[in-house]
């Protein structure tokens, strides 16, 4: 069940300079019913201005925009529904808990402005607040709290009128690493737990890929890719959403073999020959491609390896808990990037020392120039 949907969404600003910034280009994107949508994209790619767009806040130039199946946006016939009428949710960057108000205050709040039967508004706060486990702070002012606490406040506020739909944008961006996992970690459950439908824009990768049931991501207003994580991280459209979703070597090569029955083409490198899937349809032989392949879809033979085999020296190893990277220089001047599991990291190695990587072709992959 289709909770939002916004079709061929454009939004075009001019800076003071006059100049013209399409910052939503063309833009298609849908969220069902309990299923969290994930905006990703760097710092300028529209992610504020689609999120704005369809909760009200901005008029966009053209599309449609669709929420609990009420059309809230279009040109013709004219509709632009004001915010409040929208049905959704919005937790964004500077997610103001109110200072002067108690916590309890404070998630009362959207309760209170719409109206709520009093009498029935302290019980709706005390289980917001517990849902995001802060049972027991409805008295406290929020310059008392923490961070992470004060984030909690602002989610039970948004989550107490039981919005089908909630609209995020960077709300962890201020908390630190800890916190901002164990709150992704409780996002997650409450969005079970509640089943709202949510969008979350987010500039942070790893952030995405753990919250997301499908992440699209943006380039310079465009949806490069629409998937789940797995799509976007495992088999990336194109070798920016491969270097945004994550970490990524690559290695110039020329196609030698088109796929065979095994969808396989084979490649040559000037580390040697990779074989690996064509991420386009006309890779023939002779066409120049970049194949790519993530630090830990590689592992260290001593033994040498003849097939999908590259050699490097280490220049060093950077130990980071859960896992262990290697970077390698190879001859002819390449950098590469291996990454261990820390448990299985049962070797050591020194810099200068000669290794041989042995990738595994289901992991490469071949992009057009
Ligand atoms: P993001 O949230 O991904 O960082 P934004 O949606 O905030 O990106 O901005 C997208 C582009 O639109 C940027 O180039 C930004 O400078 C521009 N932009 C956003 N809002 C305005 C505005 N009100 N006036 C002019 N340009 C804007
Ligand atoms: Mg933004």
């Amino acid at each position: 069940e289709v909770k939002v949907r916004a079709r061929n969404l454009k939004k075009t600003f001019r800076r003071s300079n006059g100049e013209l910034v399409r910052a939503v280009d063309d833009v298609s994107v849908a969220v069902e019913a309990g299923k969290m949508l994930i905006l990703l994209g760097p710092s300028g790619c529209g992610k504020t201005t689609l999120l704005r767009c369809i909760a009200g806040l901005e008029r966009p130039d053209e599309g449609e925009i669709w929420a609990n199946d009420r059309l809230m946006f279009s040109k013709s016939p004219a509709v632009n529904a004001p915010p409040e009428s929208r049905g959704l949710a919005m937790m964004f960057q500077s997610y103001a808990v109110w200072p002067h108000m108690t916590v309890a205050e404070n998630v009362a709040f959207p309760l209170v402005s719409r109206g709520y039967p009093k009498r029935e508004i302290p019980a709706k706060v005390a289980a917001a607040l517990k849902r995001v486990g802060i049972p027991s702070l409805g008295d406290q002012y929020p310059n008392r709290l923490s961070g992470g606490q004060q984030q909690r406040v602002a989610l039970a506020r948004s989550l107490v009128v039981d919005p089908q739909v909630v609209l995020f944008d960077e709300p962890l961006s201020n908390v630190d690493a800890k916190v901002r996992e164990d709150l992704r970690v409780e996002l997650v459950a409450q969005q079970r737990e509640v089943g709202f439908a949510g969008i979350y824009v987010t500039h942070d990768q790893v952030e995405a890929l753990q919250l997301a049931d499908q992440v699209a991501v943006l380039r310079e207003g465009r949806i490069e890719q629409l998937g789940t994580p797995e799509d976007v991280y495992c088999r990336p459209a194109t070798r920016y959403v491969a270097n945004f979703v994550g970490r990524v070597n690559e290695v110039e090569a020329t196609i030698t073999m088109g796929s065979g029955n095994d969808n396989l083409a084979a490649a040559d490198t000037p580390l040697g020959r990779l074989r690996g899937y064509p991420m386009a349809p006309d890779l023939t032989p002779g066409t120049k491609v970049m194949a790519l392949f993530r630090p830990e879809c590689v592992e260290i033979s001593d033994k040498g390896a003849s097939h999908n085999a590259l050699t490097g020296s280490l220049l060093r190893t950077q130990f980071s808990g859960a896992h262990r990277d290697h970077l390698l220089t190879t001859d002819d001047g390449h950098r590469l990037l291996v990454s261990e599991m820390g448990r299985f990291a049962g070797k050591t190695f020194s810099p200068g020392d000669r290794l041989t990587l042995v990738v595994d072709s289901k992991s490469v992959l071949f992009y057009p120039l």
